[in-house]
């Protein structure tokens, strides 16, 4: 009988370490839907495509190469595994934005009547190339060289993140207006984008 309860015990307690809290490794139980989900090259354009392992994720594409669902998905695993590993995310707010976003992906830049910059200073009529659009919906240009990397879609997805750990999104990145942004985030996003660079993204 006492071996029985020190089994089972055994068996309980691995199956509660089994959940060491945020895992940037995330299930793809709609597996059918993420493989019918693709880009149609002869289709027309914007298409929209969800990305796989993030539930309800998707983009809008301008074309099948801005940017292949893969590379956007293994973007958002960049960026979880860097945010957990700064920030933590007990409580789940971050990895549930991320399986809702919608990101629209642009070749074209456009101007913004008005924003703040990385220190916080209010600018106007400046070209922008990201912006959030809602809760879940972020625009972002391409990048330069055609990479995601060089994109400022890590950027857009600490504004979401933010938003949905404190309610305000931080528009004034480091200034002093909003909370939420501070120098760690900076940091967090040029890690993320050296990690992309590695992998060539
Ligand atoms: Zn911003």
């Amino acid at each position: 009988m006492l071996k029985k309860i020190v089994i089972s015990l055994c068996l309980l307690s691995c199956v509660t370490c089994s959940g060491h809290g945020p895992s940037v490794f995330l299930k793809n139980e709609n597996k059918r839907i993420y493989k019918n989900s693709s880009c149609d090259p002869n289709g027309e354009f914007p298409q929209m495509v969800i990305l796989p392992f993030f539930e309800n994720a998707s983009q809008i594409m301008p074309n099948c190469d801005t940017y292949p669902k893969h590379k956007t998905a293994l973007a958002f695993f960049v960026f979880y595994h860097k945010w957990v590993e700064h920030f933590g995310d007990s409580d789940y707010a971050v990895k549930g934005v991320l399986q809702r976003v919608m990101v629209q992906w642009d070749p074209i830049k456009k101007i913004s009547k008005r924003g703040y910059s990385l220190d916080g200073k209010p600018f106007i009529n400046r070209t922008i190339v990201g912006r959030v659009e809602s809760e879940n919906i972020i625009w972002v240009w391409q990048g330069y060289e055609h990479k995601i990397s060089r994109s400022a879609l890590i950027h857009e997805l600490v504004h979401l993140a933010l938003r949905a750990k404190n309610g305000t999104a931080d528009p004034d990145h480091e200034g002093g207006k909003y909370k939420g942004w501070t120098f760690s985030h900076t940091l967090m996003i040029q890690e993320c984008k050296q990690m992309l660079e590695a992998f060539n993204i």
